[in-house]
């Protein structure tokens, strides 16, 4: 059986390896068909696609985009993606606009309960300035002690309530799915385990997505417990949605699933690439 793993990090956005790096442990991991997905970027493409060529796997171009839907932060995943497609270039360019600011803000919160230099610091673990984001921050506040790890940072600050919690707007759930669909791709609700909504909010933002013409839901991700592969499989069965399997790996020794680590989708489900020439 093919190990596919459809969603993962590297250094262009908020992932610690660089996408060749990140190529060779998902290769050594015995990962056949693989996409790099970094948050609001497609710099890591090309290097991505190389590597996975000398290592012998199959290469889909991959994206993840911040989306805000009734004020949460929801994520996109786009596969197949043409990330030559201007569309697609330019509102992820607007969508990562935000992030210089947001940070300095986030800094001067973190300042004010009496850690100074956030931004400086989360800078050094910045492998794309476009692209500082919350993780950057984590690590700063683990490599200074005020954190013992980064789960403990995301309990305790830069979320919602806590020090270093800037809201901010990102794209639209109608604009990111027509992004990923003019450059030819196909749109895939990242790790639906992560929201916080009700039953009939999910079940809304369901039918959005689909309106606007998404067509699947990661069902087997690093962020879900195995008792949600089964949940989000019937979620996925009832909705007829495609179903996705990815790690959402950032990093050795941050991330708790490694790249192609996680079991197979649970039976009765239509994988996202079943009409993928593989
Ligand atoms: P940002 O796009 O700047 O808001 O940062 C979001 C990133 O923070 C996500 O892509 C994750 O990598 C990371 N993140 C968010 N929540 C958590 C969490 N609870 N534990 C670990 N990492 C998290
Ligand atoms: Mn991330
Ligand atoms: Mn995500
Ligand atoms: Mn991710």
């Amino acid at each position: 059986m093919r190990n596919i793993d459809l969603h993962c990090h590297s250094n262009i956005s908020d992932g610690t390896l660089t996408p060749a790096a990140v190529a060779a442990r998902a290769h050594a991991n015995g990962v056949d068909v693989w996409a790099l997905t970094d948050h609001d970027e497609l710099d890591g493409i090309p290097e991505a696609r190389e590597a996975a060529g000398d290592f012998g796997m199959r290469y889909v171009p991959g994206v993840e985009i911040s989306v805000t839907w009734a004020g949460q932060t929801i994520h996109i995943v786009g596969l197949r993606i043409d990330e030559t497609n201007a569309d697609l270039m330019q509102g992820l360019a607007a969508t990562r606009g935000g992030r210089a600011a947001r940070a300095e803000e986030m800094a001067q919160q973190l300042a004010a309960v009496g850690i100074p230099g956030a931004y400086e610091g989360a800078l050094r673990f910045v492998g794309n300035p476009d692209l500082i984001s919350r993780t950057h921050f984590a690590r700063f506040l683990v490599e200074s002690g005020v954190c013992a790890d980064v789960p403990d940072v995301f309990k305790n600050y830069l979320v919602d309530g806590k020090p270093g919690f800037v809201p901010h707007r990102w794209a639209t759930l109608q604009n990111a799915v027509q992004w990923i669909r003019n450059a030819g791709g196909v749109a895939i609700i990242a790790h639906p385990g992560r929201y916080h909504f009700t039953d009939l909010a999910f079940d809304a933002f369901v039918q959005e997505f689909k309106q606007v013409g998404g067509v699947g839901m990661e069902v087997v991700t690093g962020s879900h417990t195995p008792e949600q592969y089964d949940y989000y499989a019937g979620v996925a069965r009832t909705h007829g949605l495609l179903a996705s399997r990815g790690s959402d790996f950032h990093g050795p020794g941050e991330s708790r699933i490694d790249l192609g680590a996680l079991p197979p989708l649970p039976p009765g489900l239509t994988p996202v690439w079943h009409d993928w020439a593989l």
